[in-house]
């Protein structure tokens, strides 16, 4: 684990926020944890018209912040400096309704309260409807281990891993070939649950079916790797889209059954 902010920046699934929090409140660096109740705070302060909902809006707070923090404030306790402007967002400069703007220690230097403007800021843009994407996910597992792959280093998800996944719901048959094209071979397949993940600008839509491998065809694969089962939750993030289908990796069906039902 990394002991500096700008390295566990690097780490997958970890953001700004992240980053700064562990930073500041387990090492000490100088580093802010800018969330929605900081920028909250900030804008009304600034009287900053700026949109809160985009990339550009957070990293000129972040900078900012970083400015006050390494070469103004230089606060002694970081993990305290940002804990308590996250706490006056939430409790004082209250998201929903007046601000108690009375117990307020900027109160003196805020613009929103000197020309009583606290219902402007922060500005954010309405959020466009969310993308509905269908998927079908395929849990391929033989006795031990499961086909995971990696998502790309950028956007959504980067950098984590994931069960593969077909465009659209697509039937067993598109599924089995899909398997083959791996250099796998497929031995059973079944259905799984239907399971939604919603992010702020795209819902998933997930069919799933669970697909026993034979062991004799699962050594290279032209894609994904095989992960020992016992080995995810040690090394290998799954993000919570996957949860439901996460929890049936264990279910395997056994060499009996399997024989029995070799009808693909
Ligand atoms: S004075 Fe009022 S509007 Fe300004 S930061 Fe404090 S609580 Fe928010």
């Amino acid at each position: 684990m990394p002991d500096r902010g700008n390295e566990i920046l690097t780490l997958p699934g970890i953001g700004a926020y992240t980053a700064g929090a562990i930073a500041s409140r387990v090492y000490g660096e100088l580093m802010p944890a800018v969330d929605g109740n900081v920028l909250r705070v900030l804008t009304r302060l600034c009287e900053d018209g700026s949109d809160i909902s985009k990339e550009r809006t957070k990293k000129e707070a972040i900078a900012w912040m970083t400015d006050v923090m390494q070469s103004g404030v230089q606060p002694t306790e970081a993990g305290a400096f940002n804990q308590a402007l996250m706490e006056l967002g939430a409790t004082v400069c209250v998201p929903n309704g007046e601000p108690h703007c009375g117990e307020c220690p900027w109160q003196d230097a805020c613009g929103a309260f000197a020309h009583g403007t606290w219902d402007q800021y922060p500005v954010k843009a309405k959020a466009k409807a969310r993308r509905i994407e269908e998927k079908t996910v395929l849990l391929l597992q033989d006795d031990n281990r499961v086909v995971l792959r990696k998502r790309p280093n950028r956007g959504l998800l980067a950098g984590l891993y994931e069960f593969p996944w077909l465009e659209g719901y697509v039937g067993r048959k598109a599924c089995v070939e899909y398997v083959r094209s791996l250099g796998a071979e497929p031995l059973h397949i079944e259905a799984l649950p239907e399971a939604k993940h919603i992010f702020s600008h795209v819902e998933w839509h997930m069919k799933g079916y669970l697909i026993r491998l034979a062991d004799a065809g699962a050594g290279q694969l032209s894609e994904g790797l095989l992960v020992a089962k016992d080995e995810i939750q040690r090394a290998y993030p799954i993000p919570a889209a996957f949860e439901k289908y996460a929890g049936f990796v264990q279910l395997g069906i056994g060499a009996e059954e399997v024989r029995k039902q070799m009808d693909l």
